[in-house]
């Protein structure tokens, strides 16, 4: 155990733009939740913070399209997400937000000591603006197209469709999302931070984690190292954020950069923290462990400022960069800040057989999780936690959630308890018997010594942040009991040795004891119900000298741990996600920019008609074309299109389209082609006629 006077756990700040999905819990804050409740068990002093991160651009343009304000948008999610957390069990001492005044002065304290220590650049650049909105564009506020994949609606900093990282001047034809119109480039100021000072520092602080953090978070931070820092803008032209020091020269109109003030967050969280302990006025704070109750406001900086104190960030793969090098900078650059000790980040967990992702809906909500499965956290927990990404991408389905619960947590952990409590409700009342420790078998005493090596077990794991181990180690332990009771069967002892029988049973109730403690950190709903069957005291770990269920103790009531889920409620999920798929594919339709602006007059010389298709026939050496005859009314034409692979002859004949009748003829495999037939094109590229009902012949405008 790492004999550190305290403890900073962090867990990254929820993007208050969407709900929480089953991804963001196994990236980041069940384990997260694990690794406080664990310290707290083992009587630690520890700080265990979070909170909504409610700045940047996605905020804000998502306000615009759905016409409300920023402030409506992240209230609305702070909520949500808050109570999911709650609802779900994970342990925050406090779940705050970056919207508050804390938030704020914190923030700007960090910027004015950055900016007094020398650590950034003042750079001017040309950046694109939008003269009818009168606003810089940044990152997701400019669209264009991708320059490597011809993208349409790439944005500012990315192409989703490629995943190429991008910067808005890369863009072809680049345009604003809030007017729609081409924007100019114009002088602008931003604050860059020395990131290429801090490279050596960094390298050295980062290579002397290597045995001790993750290889994947190692890996990615050398590659960035050995790629060369480089300086990174610190500021953004917005509205919505924190401003720039208003006294600093040239702060006006200038926010941070979202990314600067989320991580300052966690500080601003601890802050936050101890402000309501010592006012005893408690809104974001929910102390979990007594220790911090009496605490002053100060002793927020213990916590982050003393060399003492071991500081844990819990992130997923995608902020790796950020939390093990922008960060750390930052925190040393202010020469008053400690370091993360480790950054355990985890990969991503995709969904059924395809990665999360909240535009397509393709997700796990986890308000609607507690909504449809009430009372049962503990199993999306424990399926979450067997599945964990540790150390490379892994996998949800809802077979494998149903698998784990009725084979792992029914099967094994429930039935070992649950026919412990009714042997001994059965047999005695629900009285813990009487034994002689000198009458133990030297197997009962090996089930015995279990339980600790096992403790150990757990504990390790928990401490090295291999939480799918730890998990494990508890179902092993539980599978001794299993085992211990198939073996002795005290069902049939019971017949012809009542005193091995008692003994039997008292061991097996220990173990069921010993199950609840190390659950702790683990199920921590099903420890709720553990210990109202064998009281074992809550809120402690192990300890060998104890023995924790005595004997003449009255068990509680038998009650259910887990219940089998049904293929109907598998099957209902599964459904749910095509459904809620397919729904937001034809809700996002990605449309094809408008061409320029043409005069009336442009108009006026295309010439279209109705017309029917009369006779159609294959063109040889051509699978593209059709050889169309067309009746117009005042005449009948030969048009040669290209739709032979969509439709065939049959299907065409009798047809009402539009023609196109006064284009210039051309040859086409050597027939000559009088007019086009106009046709409408979906997303997939499936074609369809363009129809009227008026006779053939009429004109079209
Ligand atoms: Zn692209």
């Amino acid at each position: 155990m790492c004999a550190s006077k305290r403890y900073t756990i962090t867990a990254a700040l929820p993007y208050a733009n969407g709900p929480l999905h089953i991804g963001h819990l196994a990236g980041a804050y069940i384990g997260a939740d694990i690794y406080a409740r664990y310290l707290r068990l083992r009587g630690k002093d520890i700080v265990f913070v979070c909170g909504s991160d409610e700045h940047g651009a996605a905020i804000t343009i998502k306000a615009i399209k759905e016409g409300v304000t920023p402030r409506e948008i992240v209230d609305k999610f702070h909520t949500i997400i808050r109570d999911s957390f709650q609802q779900f069990g994970i342990s925050f001492d406090i779940y705050h937000r970056t919207s508050e005044p804390i938030h704020y002065e914190t923030s700007q304290e960090f910027f004015r000591i950055l900016n007094d220590k020398n650590a950034f650049d003042i750079r001017e650049s040309e950046q694109y603006y939008d003269e009818e909105a009168h606003q810089f564009l940044a990152d997701r506020y400019i669209v264009g197209t991708c320059p490597k994949c011809s993208n349409e609606n790439a944005y500012g900093d990315q192409c989703e469709k490629c995943g190429s990282t991008l910067s808005p001047t890369e863009l072809i034809h680049p345009r604003s999302t809030i007017s729609g119109g081409t924007p100019i480039l114009r002088k602008t100021k931003h604050w860059y931070l020395k990131l290429d000072e801090y490279q050596e520092y960094i390298q050295k602080w980062i290579e002397s984690k290597k045995s001790t953090w993750k290889s994947h978070v190692y890996g990615q931070c050398m590659s960035w190292i050995d790629a060369g820092l480089q300086p990174r803008a610190m500021t953004r032209d917005l509205n919505w954020g924190i401003p720039v020091p208003p006294e600093i020269d040239g702060a006006e109109g200038k926010v941070l950069y979202v990314w600067l003030d989320a991580p300052i967050g966690y500080v601003s969280a601890t802050r936050q923290l101890f402000k309501e302990i010592e006012e005893n006025d408690f809104h974001f704070a929910q102390p979990k462990s007594e220790q911090l109750l009496g605490r002053s406001k100060d002793d927020w900086e213990k916590y982050w400022q003393s060399d003492d104190t071991t500081l844990v960030h819990f992130i997923g793969k995608d902020n790796i960069v950020f939390h093990c090098i922008t960060f750390p900078a930052i925190l040393k650059a202010t020469e008053k800040y400690i370091l993360p000790d480790n950054v355990p980040a985890n990969e991503f967990m995709n969904l059924q057989g395809d990665k999360i992702s909240t535009s397509r809906n393709w997700a796990v909500w986890l308000h609607e999780y507690l909504e449809e499965f009430p009372g049962k956290q503990d199993e999306l927990r424990y399926t979450l936690i067997a599945n964990m990404p540790e150390n490379k991408d892994s996998e949800f389905t809802w077979q494998d959630y149903q698998s784990r619960v009725n084979n792992e947590l029914v099967a094994n952990l429930g039935n070992f308890v649950n026919r412990v409590v009714v042997l001994v409700h059965k047999y005695y009342n629900g009285i813990v018997p009487q034994v002689e420790t000198a009458s133990f078998s030297t197997y009962d005493n090996q089930v015995l010594d279990s339980i600790n090596s096992y403790a150990d077990k757990i504990s390790a794991a928990i401490e090295s942040f291999k939480f799918r181990d730890a998990l494990m180690a508890l179902n092993e332990l539980s599978s001794v009991g299993n085992k211990y009771l198939a073996d002795l069967e005290p069902w049939k002892l019971i017949k012809n040795d009542p005193k091995a029988t008692e003994k039997v049973l008292f061991i097996a109730t220990q173990l069921c004891g010993s199950l609840a403690v190390l659950a702790q950190p683990l199920l921590p709903f099903t420890v709720d119900k553990l210990n109202r069957i064998f009281g074992v005291h809550k809120g402690q770990w192990l300890t060998s000298d104890k023995v924790l269920v005595p004997s003449g103790y009255q068990l509680g009531q038998s009650e259910l741990l887990f219940e089998k889920i049904d293929d109907a409620i598998v099957n209902y999920q599964i459904e749910k996600l095509e459904k809620s798929k397919s729904q937001s594919q034809s809700n996002d339709i990605a449309y094809v920019q408008v061409k320029n602006e043409i005069s009336f007059d442009d108009f006026s010389k295309l010439d279209i008609r109705t017309g029917t298709i009369v006779e159609a026939e294959k063109v040889l050496k051509a699978d593209k074309l059709l050889k169309l005859t067309v009746d117009l009314g005042f005449e009948t034409r030969t048009i040669v299109s290209g739709i032979a692979e969509y439709f065939s002859t049959e299907e065409v004949i009798g047809k009402r389209v539009s023609v196109l009748v006064n284009l210039a003829p051309r040859k086409l495999k050597g027939i000559e082609s009088n007019g086009m037939i106009l046709m409408a094109e979906d997303n997939e590229g499936k074609l369809s006629f363009v129809q009227s009902e008026a006779p053939n012949g009429m004109v079209i405008r």
